[in-house]
């Protein structure tokens, strides 16, 4: 089987075994770009009580954000940790898009994809996993998000070097997986999820792993 249809059969048994994933988790775009923020060295719990807490301070928007003195939003942050730091990369971001889209995540996210990803890049404490799934999760652009789960697994099954990059190990799945958003979108959900139930860093669980033996 040639690499395209192992990676394909990948999916398909990721797929099969987990189901569908419902990423990324927010009930605005707003939101889920926050969430894309927080997320960074952190796990998905304390970027939720972050969340939560701004949707108590009745903070979830742009302009709230805009508005707030950066301590303050830096107070409301802390559960999802470097809040100091965070607290500077959200105002970074959203002071982005007011001065160049007057605060509208619509005006943004209405530009091409590359176009987008510049924007995105432009923005001190955004880098390429953050920028991509903005792109991806909010913006429903058709960009592959890789982390280090995809690293791990796919070099493991040398579909990849162990050294490859980001945009090497992108490209490996733009050409080799259909440009479809809702499969770009269920397969990095199902690979975190494979990363973190199976191919652990140490102990990798072959023996039970969903795709073990197939690929
Ligand atoms: S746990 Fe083993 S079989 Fe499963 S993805 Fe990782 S290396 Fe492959």
């Amino acid at each position: 089987m040639n690499k395209k249809k192992r990676l394909n059969e990948i999916y398909k048994r990721l797929f099969s075994y987990f189901g569908r994933q419902y990423w990324w988790p927010g009930n605005s775009k707003f939101e889920i770009v926050l969430g894309a923020i927080l997320t960074q060295n952190t796990n998905w719990i304390n970027v939720e009580k972050a969340i939560n807490n701004l949707k108590k301070g009745k903070a979830l928007s742009a302009k709230k954000v805009f508005d707030m003195p950066i301590d303050k939003l830096a107070l409301m942050i802390k559960p999802a940790g470097y809040f100091n730091l965070k607290a500077k990369r959200l105002k970074n971001f959203i002071n982005l898009l007011f001065a160049e889209y007057a605060g509208r995540l619509s005006a943004l996210f209405n530009q091409d994809l590359t176009a987008l990803r510049q924007s995105l890049l432009s923005v001190n404490g955004i880098g390429e996993e953050t920028a991509d799934s903005i792109i991806l999760y909010a913006a429903g652009l058709p960009v592959f998000v890789v982390d280090a789960y995809t690293k791990r697994v796919f070099s493991r099954h040398k579909f990849i070097a162990h050294s490859a990059s980001y945009a090497e190990t992108q490209k490996f799945f733009m050409e080799n997986l259909s440009g479809n958003v809702r499969m770009f979108n269920e397969f990095h959900a199902l690979i975190v999820r494979l990363g973190k139930e199976f191919c652990l860093k140490n102990k990798p669980r072959c023996g039970l792993c969903p795709i073990r033996r197939k690929v």
